[in-house]
């Protein structure tokens, strides 16, 4: 198949959301779709609100609807159907996805049936295939009806584009979601288009110079300080070997050497002392943190140069991406580049004489010293960041650079837990999932608890209670890092176009596009269509891996040639 170059980077990266009165002044990246609508893409419907995807007893559920009766009666039946809104110049219709987020239970009668069906609709499965496969193979493609006109040489509106003739009369757009727990194939492609972002910022690329590998690069971890002893698993293996008796008699003390996929680890050795508010308000106030941490940073890097503050800012800019990773113990972590460039010229020359070294140590300095208020304190409390302090100088553009790129990456397509439970917002602060601990169940639930106190309201706990606490984005860079999340799609774009018989390309030159879109859902129509659809989707996989492979071979024989 021809896909983008990019598509092949396979590259493991994660979101950040940055509202609320202390938000950066950072570019945001979004998670809208990647731009898939092929060359009638004119004009792009709204954005539908997000329904998660069902639960395997959701879909069995559904066992109870006679799926071949809804869909040998023709187009409109929709699984959880509801009256259609209008919204703009859009029409909108709501239904059910249907995309388990398990193995598709292929010995299901209604997998059959719905496959059977497919069959005897216009276009059969080819056509739907087809269409599943430009859609890069998406778990929950939004489904369009509509038609696109165009002002042809006659000076007259000639009809462009029409989904009446596609499978269903509807096209499938990609949802273009960036979390794994959501849509594996979309969030393959953001993390490609995360890894090109962080890297391009390192090493060039994406119209950003080459001789930016000569700028000073750090990789700084930043932890959040404890709120109370929680299961963990050290270097050594060990949890809490030793440890005192708490005020609510329970033995501080865990002899086990737990696993990697423990659920016991993050959860708290004794829930009532642990410190749930600290801890929902810490995630609140991390983007503030980082904010200032980076002021303080460059007037730290301008006192070991010997500038004043004034210098230093006048002088030097760092630039920065960084991605937030949940711990078990739902805490933030911030992981972060850090580049130094020259102020009003951040793609130009490096600026001269700063060490990485000097800039790794103006980091430590900041991280040490920093301080923010915690919101809603009385007391004066304020919030700094753990003791686990890490900076890393990213020096090699080819090994460590990369490497360094592909470890934030990989974060930028996680959320808060890692079943999807809390990749929504939530109507209320109680989430009631047995899949979830309990301990990120308490901290869910105090965020929602504190967002209704009052001197936190303007903070947007409750907006907020699925990510206990945190605001903003999973991956957020600075204004001057390099390239953008819609540059990257609008190139890709281009370059499809590009490769567009020349008959197709000439009726996208025309000036006057017209384009009108009907929301008709998002999701399969049925267990059958969405077993075709995981198909197309591991061919497509398959397909990247013999790609990468191929050319990982290729690189090698010329190495050896
Ligand atoms: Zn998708
Ligand atoms: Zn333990
Ligand atoms: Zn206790």
């Amino acid at each position: 198949m021809d896909t983008h170059p990019d598509e092949h980077a396979d590259t493991h990266v994660r979101e950040l959301p940055g509202q609320g009165p202390n938000r950066e002044k950072v570019d945001r990246l979004d998670d809208t779709p990647g731009g898939t609508l092929g060359p009638m893409s004119a004009t792009h419907p709204s954005t539908p609100a997000e329904t998660p995807a069902p639960t395997p007893d959701a879909v069995a559920g559904s066992s109870r609807i006679d799926l071949t009766k809804l869909l040998v009666s023709g187009k409109g039946h929709r699984l959880g159907h509801t009256p259609s809104a209008t919204v703009g110049a859009v029409r909108t219709t709501r239904s059910v996805t249907s995309t388990p987020p398990g193995p598709v239970p292929l010995a299901d009668g209604l997998v059959v049936d719905g496959i059977l069906a497919r069959l005897h609709r216009a276009g059969g499965v080819e056509e739907f295939t087809t269409q599943v496969r430009s859609a890069r193979g998406c778990r929950r493609p939004v489904r369009l009806a509509g038609r696109v006109t165009a002002i042809g040489p006659t000076g007259l509106p000639e009809l462009r584009f029409d989904t009446s003739s596609l499978p269903d009369g509807v096209l499938l757009k990609a949802c273009g979601s960036r979390r794994e727990t959501v849509c594996p194939p979309c969030a393959s492609l953001y993390r490609g288009d995360a890894f090109a972002l962080v890297a391009s910022g390192l090493r060039g690329g994406k119209g950003v110079p080459e001789s930016i590998g000569d700028h000073p690069a750090v990789l700084l971890t930043l932890t959040a300080p404890s709120f109370g002893p929680v299961h963990r698993r050290r270097p050594d293996g060990t949890c809490h070997p030793t440890g005192t008796r708490c005020r609510h008699g329970r033995a501080l003390v865990c002899g086990l050497r737990h696993a990697g996929l423990d659920r016991a680890v993050g959860q708290a050795l004794c829930p009532d002392c642990y410190d749930y508010e600290g801890a929902v308000l810490f995630n609140a106030g991390v983007s503030e943190l980082w904010r200032r941490t980076t002021i303080y940073a460059l007037r730290a890097l301008g006192s070991l140069l010997g500038l004043s503050s004034r210098q230093a800012c006048r002088l030097l800019r760092l630039s920065y991406v960084k991605v937030a990773e949940f711990q078990k113990r739902g805490s933030v972590h911030l992981h972060a580049l850090v580049r130094a460039d020259l102020r009003h010229d951040e793609h130009g020359p490096a600026p001269a004489d700063i060490d990485p070294t000097v800039l790794a140590s103006a980091l430590r300095i900041a991280a040490v010293k920093v301080s923010t208020p915690v919101p809603g304190s009385t007391t004066g409390a304020r919030h700094v960041w753990g003791t686990q302090l890490d900076t890393t100088i990213v020096a090699d553009a080819e090994n460590g650079r990369a490497r360094a790129a592909a470890y934030l990456a990989k974060y930028a397509t996680k959320g808060t837990d890692e079943f999807g439970v809390l990749d929504h917002r939530l109507p209320a602060g109680i989430c009631r999932d047995d899949r979830l601990p309990e301990h990120l169940q308490s901290l869910v639930a105090t965020a929602w608890d504190l967002g209704g106190t009052e001197g936190l309201a303007e903070v947007g706990l409750q907006r907020w209670s699925h990510t206990c606490g945190f605001r903003g984005h999973f991956l957020t860079k600075s204004r001057r890092w390099s390239t953008t999340f819609g540059e990257l799609r609008a190139e890709r774009q281009r370059w499809r176009l590009a490769r567009r018989p020349d008959d197709q390309q000439a009726g996208l030159e025309e000036s006057v596009v017209t384009a009108e879109w009907t929301f008709e859902g998002s999701g399969y129509l049925t267990v059958g269509d969405v077993c075709l659809a995981r198909t197309v989707e591991d061919q497509l996989r398959l397909g990247r891996f013999v790609a990468r492979e191929g050319s990982r071979l290729a690189d090698g024989n010329d190495v050896g040639s």
